[in-house]
């Protein structure tokens, strides 16, 4: 008999609304906060309106677009759920483990699933293109197709360090026709100033995002933000409410829902639809746990505080668990894990108890990246591994109790422009 190992669903079954996790937290969320009493008049106009809507919005269940739908369609969705046998195999047959294959869309990550939502909207404004930073070149990436998709030209602000370490996804935001910056840049004022006053500076992401949202105000664009708010996570849902879908049609209930927290988008996206219908009937039954880099230890170390989301410090403050926005990390490979804060309504859930943190250090993650390549066949991406390491101590506590246990995991990304980094750590001979 052979053993299925991939779950898809058709295209004609792909779900037509995201989930909203607002109405459902067992408390509200407590607002966004403007101390230069400026930040909401720049938020105002440098994001597309819809974003802005959406993100106080307390209607559960949004309607998807059917531009963004058909878009959804093209480029990859609905991903499928794959069961990891040959994995629970070598763990010893304790667990059960399915995965959302969100490194299966065109770019590769879970990113594309609200760039095409954010691209959309700005268009819907009339924008004359959008801008967006982007660190290892994920999210940069994403936009680049997403814009290409609704043929609205496109800026990326890649932070200069990565611009020429990262070379690969630079060339994929350009295969894809937008323009890219190293940041900073000599394209923009605000750029152009920070290379006045040091010529050689690395750039940063704060610098990047300046650098994005002052050219999109100065120029009829529309600044694309990637992780973190409400309305991001919100588009990315079309994850959770997929998966939603095939674990009914597998006929299994997680007890597990894990994932690896950079801003908290593809985690949340995941898990939200799950634990929202847990929340509205009182009783969480599910362990909702996720991991991060301990090199960046927003979830194990940081404060649930108000701080910046930008190290630019031009945005409102957010409540959030925080290592602080001046917060400078370590060069940890897994770029997407660099991030200081956690997303509003994941910090809430945390600072409840609701949702459980873990952190892990580069090496032990990449350990796990090495096995999965090996016995699986598919190699994560650095970010990815973070939330594999989860599986060892899941594996062990079902081995103790001789309980088996079913667990979900968001697969964020693949790792296939990130060799370089195995490489690297794993210490594979780069002559
Ligand atoms: C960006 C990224 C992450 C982290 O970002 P979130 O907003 O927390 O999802 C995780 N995995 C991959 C592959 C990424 O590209």
């Amino acid at each position: 008999m052979l053993e299925k190992v991939r779950y898809d669903l058709p295209q004609d079954e792909i779900p037509t609304e995201w989930y909203n996790i607002l109405p459902d937290l067992p408390e509200p969320l407590p607002p966004p906060k403007d101390e230069s009493g400026k930040s909401f008049e720049i938020l105002k106009q440098a994001l597309p309106s819809k974003d802005l809507e959406y993100e106080f919005s307390q209607e559960r269940y949004i309607k998807i677009p059917e531009e963004v739908l058909q878009r959804y369609l093209q480029i990859g969705r609905p991903t499928p759920i794959i069961r990891a046998r040959k994995l629970e195999e070598y763990l010893g047959g304790h667990l059960k483990i399915f995965m959302k294959m969100e490194s299966h869309t065109y770019t590769g990550s879970h990113k594309i699933n609200s760039a095409l939502a954010h691209a959309y909207f700005a268009l819907q404004d009339n924008a004359k293109f959008v801008s967006t930073e982007t660190g290892a070149g994920q999210w940069g990436s994403a936009v680049a197709l997403a814009a290409a998709l609704f043929h609205i030209p496109a800026h990326v602000f890649m932070v200069k360090t990565s611009y020429y370490a990262k070379p690969y996804r630079r060339y994929l935001v350009q295969m894809y026709g937008a323009q890219i910056h190293p940041s900073p840049s000599e394209f923009t004022r605000y750029g152009k100033e920070v290379l006045q006053k040091d010529p050689n500076t690395p750039g940063s992401l704060g610098i990047a995002i300046t650098e994005a949202v002052t050219y999109a105000l100065e120029n009829g664009g529309k600044y694309l933000v990637g992780s973190v708010v409400n309305a991001d996570i919100l588009y990315k849902t079309i994850a959770g409410m997929e998966a939603k879908k095939q674990m009914e049609m597998i006929g299994e209930d997680p007890d597990y829902i894990i994932g690896v927290v950079g801003g908290g988008s593809n985690y949340a996206a995941l898990a939200y639809p799950f634990l929202g219908e847990e929340l509205r009937k009182g009783k969480v039954r599910r362990k909702y746990i996720a991991s991060g880099a301990i090199e960046v230890p927003k979830m194990t170390q940081g404060v649930y505080r108000y701080d910046y989301p930008d190290t630019g410090k031009v945005l409102p403050l957010l409540k959030m668990y925080t290592i602080g926005s001046d917060f400078i990390p370590p060069p940890v490979y897994a770029g997407g894990l660099r991030y200081h804060a956690v997303a509003p309504t994941l910090s809430l859930l945390m600072n409840k108890g609701i949702v459980e943190a873990r952190d892990y250090h580069q090496e032990e993650a990449f350990k796990w990246a090495k096995l999965f390549s090996e016995v699986e066949g598919w190699v994560p991406a650095p970010e990815t591994s973070h939330a594999l390491a989860i599986l060892g101590e899941l594996n062990e506590e079902a081995k103790k109790s001789g309980e088996k246990k079913t667990v979900l995991i968001s697969f964020s990304g693949h790792g296939l422009l990130d060799l370089g980094n195995y490489a690297d750590v794993l210490g594979f001979d780069k002559k």
